[in-house]
């Protein structure tokens, strides 16, 4: 099935809005293996509107619409795109009660303006707006499909998930099933060359996608019940287990924090945090999670060399001599950490976010990263390349979550080098 999205508000066209809709809707219809194959913003104009939903009409089988659902004059979606579809507007009691209650429940009278939200169409039909006074829209002729959804994304959102979601898999007489595998620690690139084979299925399918500092499989599959649909990702996820191993750190909404914090409970471990170039952001991301607390109970945040110094009894002898972005510090950083707290494992990063500060021996988004457990050190040395400052924050947070998680769980930590607790940590090549 071809389908085109078609965002409509002239405070889209202005850039005084980010489309969220539409990414929101693009990834949608992937998961549901049906292609998009355009995009389109347009403003509150009829007849530009028009003319781009015939030429769309033409070329694909659905078309899925965001905005111009509300009450005022230049909402004008639904009566545009009835006329292209060759459908009737007509009052639906149903709904106009309900959009009276929603005013009756505020205190307030129904304006005359909404009862045109109360307008279906004749022989397409309407999806309940739990969120709003705006139902969702469909149209049909010819084997062509719209479906038309209020602006607003917290309404927007739920419509789609609990109505057109499972209306356009039950339209191919299929239930949908997916499952999102989340890796860490290695890229997107190295991923792709490693299960890359396992992309080209065609049910379930698997899609690729890059986030910061992690990557995410999502594999669909279209079946004739939710059921099998839910067995078949499984058999199809075991052969990325096969592959990947433990760097699938989790499974669907879980964070790689939410991942570290259970992983920590389950192992009855504590940890503590040392950040210099990412400025608390590996704690900030710890205590994200509800009930952190059972886990973590010290992060310090040593930008200063005094601090490295001061809290974690970082040596200044080597702060003078191979400075604050080394092995050896970082080092120093993650077993001070854990020793001046008493946490079990001690995590550590220190770096160069950039854009300024890199040199030659130093380059911008070159991080140390430590962490400890008992008398064992690990020691990455983590090259972001010359990215955003943020997202060179993000990586490096992340990669020591995940040494976090590896050394709770007793997993190798791959390119690390191995030092005793006691021992100078010189990485350098
Ligand atoms: P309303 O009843 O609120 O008028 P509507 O269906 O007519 O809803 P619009 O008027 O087009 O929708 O947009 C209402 C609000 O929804 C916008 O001000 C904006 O905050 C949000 N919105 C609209 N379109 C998008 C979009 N494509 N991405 C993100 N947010 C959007
Ligand atoms: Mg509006």
């Amino acid at each position: 099935m071809k389908a085109e999205i078609i965002c409509v508000g002239t405070e889209l066209l202005l850039g005084d809005i980010l489309n969220t809709n539409a990414q929101f809707l693009a990834k949608e219809l992937a998961a549901l293996g049906i292609t998009v194959h355009h995009q389109w913003v347009v403003g509150d104009n009829e007849s530009r509107l028009a003319e781009l939903v015939q030429q769309a009409m033409q070329r694909s089988d659905l078309l899925v619409f965001s905005g111009g659902l509300g009450p005022t004059a230049d909402d004008l979606t639904k009566e545009t795109v009835a006329r292209c579809f060759g459908d009737t507007l007509v009052l639906e009691p149903e709904i106009l009660q309900q959009i009276q209650q929603y005013y009756a429940s505020t205190g307030r009278h129904m304006p005359q303006s909404n009862e045109k939200q109360a307008l279906i169409p004749q022989q397409g039909g309407w999806f309940d707006n739990k969120n709003g006074t705006a139902p969702g829209i469909w149209f049909y002729r010819q084997g062509k499909r719209a479906v038309l959804l209020p602006g607003p994304p917290n309404e927007l959102c739920p419509l789609w998930h609990e109505k057109v979601k499972p209306w356009l898999a039950a339209e191919q007489n299929q239930a949908l099933y997916s499952l999102v595998l989340r890796i860490t620690g290695i890229g997107e690139s190295h991923v792709e060359e490693l299960v890359g084979h396992l992309f080209e299925n065609a049910n379930p399918t698997a899609a690729i996608y890059a986030k910061t500092g992690e990557v995410h499989i999502r594999i669909t599959a279209m079946a004739e019940n939710q059921q099998r649909g839910e067995e078949m990702c499984r058999a199809y996820a075991e052969k990325f287990y096969a592959l990947l191993g433990n760097a699938i750190y989790a499974e669907n909404d879980c964070t790689l924090q939410q991942a570290v914090v259970e992983s920590l409970k389950k192992q009855g471990l504590t940890i503590a945090t040392a950040e210099s170039c990412t400025g608390g952001l590996v704690s900030q991301m710890i205590t994200q999670v509800a009930g952190a607390s059972e886990v973590f109970g010290f992060g310090f945040c040593t930008y200063a060399n005094q601090a490295k110094h001061k809290l974690l009894g970082v040596s200044t002898e080597l702060l003078d001599t191979v400075g604050a972005v080394s092995s050896q510090v970082a080092s120093q950083m993650a077993t001070g950490a854990a020793k001046v707290s008493g946490a079990d494992i001690g995590v550590s990063l220190t770096g160069i976010a950039g854009p300024g500060g890199g040199t030659e021996q130093k380059p911008v988004g070159l991080v140390y990263i430590a962490a400890c457990k008992g008398d064992d050190v690990y020691v990455a040395k983590l090259l972001v390349g010359n990215r955003s400052r943020e997202t060179v924050r993000t990586c490096a947070a992340k990669r020591a979550l995940d040494m976090a998680r590896r050394l709770a769980l007793g997993l190798p930590l791959p390119h690390t080098k191995k030092f005793s607790a006691t021992e100078i940590a010189v990485l350098e090549e």
